[in-house]
């Protein structure tokens, strides 16, 4: 029998990626999005691309009635639980938005989980738990000391999940907390990626709306950090190898006898690091088109380098990351090109 995922925030960047690989190895898909930063049109072009379809629930994951609906009318085996807010400068203005949504959006999920006894559940988090990490690359046993309320939202979360699997509670929760290093690129079909609103926060979004001549130029955010050329470096892992470590995180839970208490976290990077430059010189020398830009002061709270020592995921759920630099600007940049306006 075909086993139904929940995926929650499925019209989103990540979330809408994640829906098509799932129709694609042949699961039946129940998404929840509330679109406060996302658009219905990505799970149209998600159904195209997969030539199935996915039931899609237009709701909050903070509506218990809802959940409860939703869990009685589908046999729901395991959630994807991608639903929350991410702008970290948003957090440190709105925190408790964030603990609201984040925290509280979680926990209702998790009631709702545990009245339909669904324990299976994949969890967004995120590098930025480890903070001002003191060593590279980063593993999984480095102390987790988020620095900002999203940070710490998502660290809250993983505590919560971790005591739900303890061996003194009972009921068997199964999980999976993937920290996500830096996801970019886009659906080789140009057809889903990410579409922020308003300017964006995060590099990738900025650089190919200077390259579509949205914006004039960009701002490099520092370059007198300790690093080979002074702009801060990072891990940037392809969309489509994130959600592919869903899917073997997923594959992973299914082996698990049911009603052992597993919690355990990965990190999804590919262990390689880009400077800001390296980044912009790449994507210009891919795509052929410049992106202007101008060094600024450094952004509050940046830290100098963060890169994954991702050997955990590759051992324990046999996923590595496949594509490389060249794949994730060439894909970010098909997407932005043939969708100037995003999905609107
Ligand atoms: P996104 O904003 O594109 O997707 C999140 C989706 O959740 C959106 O569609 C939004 O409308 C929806 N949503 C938010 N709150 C909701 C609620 N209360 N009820 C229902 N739907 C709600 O972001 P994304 O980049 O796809 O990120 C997905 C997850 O991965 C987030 O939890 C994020 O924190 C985490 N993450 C993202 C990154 C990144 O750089 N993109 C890095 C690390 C972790
Ligand atoms: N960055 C930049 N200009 C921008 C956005 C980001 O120079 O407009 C830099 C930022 O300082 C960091 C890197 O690009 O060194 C990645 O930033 P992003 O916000 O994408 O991810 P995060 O800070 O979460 O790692």
């Amino acid at each position: 029998m075909t086993a139904t995922i929940l995926v929650t925030g499925g019209a989103g960047y990540i979330g809408s990626h994640a829906c098509l690989a799932l129709l694609q190895a042949g699961y039946a898909v129940v998404a929840i999005d509330n679109l406060c930063n996302s658009h219905a049109r990505a799970l149209e072009r998600v159904r195209q691309l997969a030539g199935r379809d996915l039931h899609f629930v237009q709701g909050d994951i903070r509506d218990a009635a809802a959940l409860g609906r939703l869990f009685a009318d589908h046999p729901i085996a395991a959630v994807m639980h991608f639903a929350g807010l991410k702008a970290v400068g948003e957090s440190c203005k709105k925190p408790l938005l964030y603990y609201d949504n984040n925290v509280l959006g979680t926990i209702s999920l998790l009631q709702a989980m545990e009245r339909a006894a669904v324990k299976r559940l994949i969890f967004s988090s995120s590098a930025t738990v480890y903070g001002f990490p003191e060593r590279m690359p980063i593993d999984e046993e480095a102390p987790l000391a988020a620095y900002n309320p999203y940070g710490r939202t998502k660290q809250m979360i993983e505590q919560m999940l971790g005591d739900l699997c303890l061996p003194t509670a009972q009921d068997g929760w199964q999980v999976a907390l993937l920290r996500y290093f830096n996801p970019v690129g886009a659906h080789e079909s140009g057809m889903i990626g990410e579409d922020p609103g308003g300017i964006p926060n995060n590099l990738l979004p900025y650089v190919t709306q200077v390259a579509a001549g949205r914006r004039e130029w960009l701002p490099v955010f520092g370059n007198d950090y300790p690093t080979a050329d002074g702009t801060g470096v990072r891990d940037y892992i392809h969309v489509l190898d994130l959600v592919d470590g869903h899917l073997k995180a997923l594959q992973k839970l299914e082996t698990l006898p049911e009603g052992e208490g597993f919690c355990r976290a990965w990190n999804l990077g590919t262990g390689q690091g880009y400077s800001v430059l390296e980044m912009v010189r790449t994507f210009e020398q891919v795509n052929g088109v410049a992106v202007p830009y101008r060094i600024m002061p450094r952004r509050d709270g940046d830290v100098a380098s963060c890169w994954a020592d991702a050997s955990r995921a590759k051992t324990e759920l046999g996923w590595v990351a496949k594509r490389d630099l060249a794949t994730m600007l060439a894909d970010s940049w098909r997407w932005q090109h043939n969708n100037p306006d995003g999905y609107r």
